[in-house]
């Protein structure tokens, strides 16, 4: 078995044929990883007993006829997803040391689906970040060039996957961070519509953002892992009671004849990367030639999205890590005196710079004499820009735009915060329109970076997003 050229339906396929078994499977994998992880750094913790024993009862099931898509299969888990017994650092020395309780409910969903849920992946502190430098604990690399970033927040689950150390993998995507390591690591990473993936037992970092989704190597694992993440769900109120199609079957017939792709001309300005505007000449020509009718729209109120974001995000971040005190769980600073001092020093020495620039902005923001000039500005902006998205699915079926303005760049590269914010330029007003959206792999630069494109869909027409991603997938040859 190449573990590095198996994806989850093939290896479900092969294992329904017993030509390898889960508990295989799964030795491969921990084999795979014992010998890239050490130039990756994709990994914090693995959980080997725990993976074989699930991998072992994955056989049994099997053996007793059970058939499940998912069955046996190895999901690398972001760092701040809960799975009971296991550690849940968020990347962060705050919560060093910190076992989760209780399965988070898209855990819990995978384990009923019988996938093994063993290997904890990098990130940046609390999903802050699009390179993975801020983790706490390791420097993920990119598998396509060891001395530049994987993207981040979800380096780590993309380089697992795009480097042979996993078959799929669960990011979670607040303004970029799904999309973007999918697109510096050469893999498909979907991004599900706002409400249609539970996050009860996900570390919140912006809760009107944040969604969890699948990291794969084709946009059919991706459907697969959909069907056992996607519905609601009684502990997280913001679900969606929205019926729940099955995305696999939905790509049955994919096709981009007809299809009305959308070109938001703002998203195609001077200043990107040269060979990603080729590439994704390439995929627009491509989409053309196959059928699809390309259309140009507007969403005229582009240009505010990365400032309205960068307030809306540190200001609920700055309300969700007020839970880490030092009384409750995680780090405890040694040096206190009194309950203020505990709390000032444990979260001074327990979160890291990006983080602590975060709360304060959104502390800021929040204060009672900005309030309205800030977050309650941003919210009536971030209204006019799901207008426009609005607006413009009223004339096509999906749009098409580049991930990010450049491939992955070099470790220590971007060194201002500024720099680095401009990474999610294009996959940020999305998230803020709460909708679905997909990077999907678009070829290579001349130097063998990946460069990935972006396919975004109305609310809840995940399916079409997938659809239109394995369309156009096909046509690039997969
Ligand atoms: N890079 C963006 C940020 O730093 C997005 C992160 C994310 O989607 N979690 O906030």
């Amino acid at each position: 078995m190449d573990f590095s050229k198996l994806t989850v339906a093939s290896a479900a396929a092969a294992m329904a044929k017993g030509e390898f078994s889960s508990a295989e499977l799964v030795s491969a994998l921990l084999a795979a990883v014992d010998t890239r992880d050490g130039d990756l750094h994709a990994y914090l913790t693995f959980d080997r007993d725990g993976a074989l024993a699930a991998a072992a009862e994955a056989d049994r099931k099997r053996a007793a006829g059970d058939r499940s898509p998912l069955l046996g299969i190895p999901v690398a888990i972001k760092d701040l997803i809960n799975v009971a017994g296991q550690p849940c650092t968020c990347a962060s020395k705050i919560l060093e040391g910190y076992v989760s309780s209780y399965d988070a409910t898209v855990i819990a969903k995978l384990k009923a689906a019988g996938a093994v849920c063993a290997g904890r992946v990098n990130m940046d502190e609390f999903a802050m970040g699009s390179s993975t430098e801020n983790s706490a604990f390791a420097t993920t690399r990119n598998p396509h060039d060891l001395s530049r970033v994987p993207g981040g927040s979800s380096g780590g689950s993309a380089a697992a996957v795009a480097g042979g150390e996993a078959l799929c993998a669960l990011g979670t995507d607040t303004g970029g961070s799904i999309r973007q390591p999918a697109s510096f690591c050469g893999i498909v990473g979907f991004k599900p519509t706002y409400g249609r993936v539970s996050r009860y037992g996900v570390t919140a970092f912006a809760s009107s953002l944040d969604q969890v989704g699948p990291m794969t190597r084709d946009v059919t694992d991706a459907a697969l892992l959909m069907n056992a993440l996607a519905g609601p769900d009684e502990h997280d109120g913001t679900t969606a009671l929205e019926p729940v199609p099955d995305f696999a079957k939905a790509l049955e017939g994919a096709s981009l004849k007809g299809l009305r792709i959308g070109l938001p001309k703002e998203y195609f300005v001077e200043g990107n990367d040269r060979e990603v505007s080729l590439r994704v000449r390439a995929a627009i020509d491509a989409c053309a030639a196959a059928g699809a009718e390309m259309v140009e729209v507007s969403l005229p109120h582009t240009e505010y999205a990365m400032a309205v974001y960068y307030i809306i995000a540190p200001a609920e971040a700055s309300a969700n890590l007020a839970r880490f005190d030092g009384v409750r769980y995680g780090h405890r600073s040694a040096r206190s005196e009194d309950v203020l001092s505990l709390y000032c020093r444990s979260r001074a020495e327990g979160f890291g710079q990006e983080v602590k620039r975060r709360i304060i902005l959104g502390t800021y923001v929040l204060s009672s004499g900005y309030y309205d000039a800030y977050y309650g500005r941003a919210q009536k902006v971030r209204t006019l820009i799901r207008r426009d998205f609005k607006g413009a699915f009223e004339k096509v079926d999906v749009l098409l735009t580049p991930v990010a303005p450049t491939p992955a760049f070099k470790v220590g590269e971007l060194q201002d915060p500024l720099s680095m914010y401009l990474n999610d330029l294009f996959t940020i007003p999305a998230s803020l329109a709460g909708l679905p959206a997909a990077s999907v792999p678009a070829g290579q630069t001349a130097g063998g970076l990946p460069v990935g494109v972006q396919f975004i869909g109305a609310p809840f027409r995940d399916a079409d997003v997938l659809r239109a991603a394995r369309a156009f997938e096909m046509v690039q040859g997969a």
